[in-house]
């Protein structure tokens, strides 16, 4: 699709159905002359231009990409109205796109019942859960993976729950024996469990947890925020196939969040919070004197804590999923491929004389780092972090990121390393765009020679 033209189109879509009402005079205050618009719009995408590429395959770092230009167009076309999905009288039609997409994730996961609602991120998504599970397990507190999102920690201290990290295994994933000790204790009243966690993409064994929560009586929730989408290659026959246990289990848990601007092909602003149990709609009970007025259907700002959200955002997702569905032959085959780019690149560093793998890949972040003489904790850090500040400097710039890796993490994958200090930054490439499959061999290369160069 040509975004132009479709840009182009949004306007003129709505400028018909503006146009619809009659004309008007628009207010001289409001009015900018061209000259002045273009002087300040120069400046603007000068500005603009101090960011790193993350469009391009040679960006290999951090969790980032742009939308699809379906997404965009979504989110402009509706923006230019600016519904508003708090209320149906604030935006009828995208509150009903905003239901049917919570739908179609709920449908992906395999909830049989759902309430659910977007947020405009996976932090305050995470928050509603936990909020939900404090008014269902008063006074108890959280228990999540050490290596779980640093959010919850900081939302159980905004919502008065005591937080509980709970060590994690060799790959990073929550250890159960570790999380039973813990529930012993009944102190405990909601296991976070992540699926995908923001530094390695460890999925913790969420099919394992389920037998728990029958014997302790915790709620379980499930942080999918980043790696939600992967469901769709749970079980999937081919290379870019996972286990698909973790998966399957999900679905019998209490709650989940995740993101759609990360993996769904979304601009910022864009998450969500899935409950199984549509009864825990009341503890939202509210009443406001100014919004609800013309409908007795579902207000969305009746099940969620926020008021205002974009209208738009529900837009762009709605519009994205007609044309790449949350199925296996739709946006299943865009993860497939970052998977499989993963798995090439693991490869690839495993057969390099140059690069050590951190761990294996899960899904499609790769952890990796330079082989030193002498192989020690601060050499690797040090190595670690001057490929990444020559990578951004060379010519022909690659763009990576790091991950500081404990001492007990590092030397229980890593054991042969001398452990002289307290960690060392390894470097990690998050693999979302597709064609990262296609340049996988090109960056390798790149990365050997920015940690061979002096
Ligand atoms: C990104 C992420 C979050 C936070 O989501 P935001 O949308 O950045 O607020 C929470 N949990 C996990 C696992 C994440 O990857």
């Amino acid at each position: 699709m040509d975004l132009k033209h479709w840009l182009g189109r949004a306007t003129e879509a709505v400028q018909e159905w503006a146009d619809s009402f009659g004309p008007y005079q628009p207010h001289p205050s409001l009015h900018i002359d061209d000259d002045r618009f273009a002087a300040a719009f120069q400046e603007f995408t000068g500005r603009l231009g101090d960011n790193y590429p993350f469009f391009h395959p040679h960006y290999a770092g951090q969790m980032l990409k742009p939308p699809h230009p379906a997404a965009v167009v979504g989110y402009l076309t509706a923006m230019l109205i600016n519904p508003n999905n708090h209320a149906l009288d604030g935006g009828p039609a995208t509150a009903r796109m905003e239901r049917e997409v919570v739908a179609q994730l709920a449908a992906m996961f395999g909830y049989d019942t759902h309430l659910g609602h977007l947020t405009t991120s996976g932090t305050i998504a995470n928050l509603e859960a936990l909020f939900v599970a404090r008014e269902l397990h008063p006074g108890r507190g959280v228990a999540y993976s050490a290596d779980a999102h640093y959010t919850h920690g900081r939302m159980c201290h905004v919502l008065g729950l005591k937080g509980h990290p709970v060590p994690t295994d060799n790959h990073g994933r929550m250890r159960l024996d570790a999380l039973e000790d813990l529930l012993r204790g009944g102190e405990v009243g909601t296991v976070v469990l992540t699926a995908g966690t923001t530094g390695l993409g460890a999925v913790d064994p969420v099919h394992h947890a389920l037998a728990l929560r029958e014997r302790y009586g915790v709620r379980l929730h499930v942080d999918a925020a980043y790696g939600g989408f992967f469901t769709l290659l749970a079980g999937a026959e081919g290379p870019e196939g996972i286990p698909a246990e973790p998966w399957r289990a999900i679905a019998e848990c209490d709650s989940l969040v995740i993101d759609p601007h990360k993996h769904g092909l979304q601009p910022y602003g864009c998450g969500a919070v899935l409950f199984r149990d549509p009864e825990v709609g009341r503890f939202y009970l509210h009443d406001s004197p100014y919004t609800y007025f013309t409908s007795s259907e579902l207000h969305l700002g009746e099940i969620s804590l926020e008021c205002s959200r974009a209208g738009a955002a529900a837009a762009a997702l709605w519009l994205t999923f007609q044309l790449l569905p949350p199925t296996p032959a739709g946006l299943g085959r865009v993860l497939a491929a970052g998977r499989r780019a993963a798995l090439h690149w693991s490869d690839l560093i495993t057969a390099s004389d140059l690069l050590e793998l951190y761990q294996r890949p899960e899904m499609d972040i790769v952890s990796y780092f330079p082989s030193t003489d002498p192989a020690t904790l601060s050499a690797i850090d040090a190595e670690s972090a001057r490929a990444l500040t020559n990578g951004m400097k060379s010519a022909t710039p690659v763009f990576l990121s790091t991950l500081k890796a404990g001492r007990e993490a590092f030397t229980a994958r890593h054991p042969k390393i001398t452990a002289d200090t307290d960690g060392a930054r390894v470097l990690r490439s998050v693999l979302m765009k597709p064609e990262s499959e296609q340049y996988a061999e090109q960056l390798i290369a790149r990365v050997e020679e920015l940690v061979r160069s002096d």
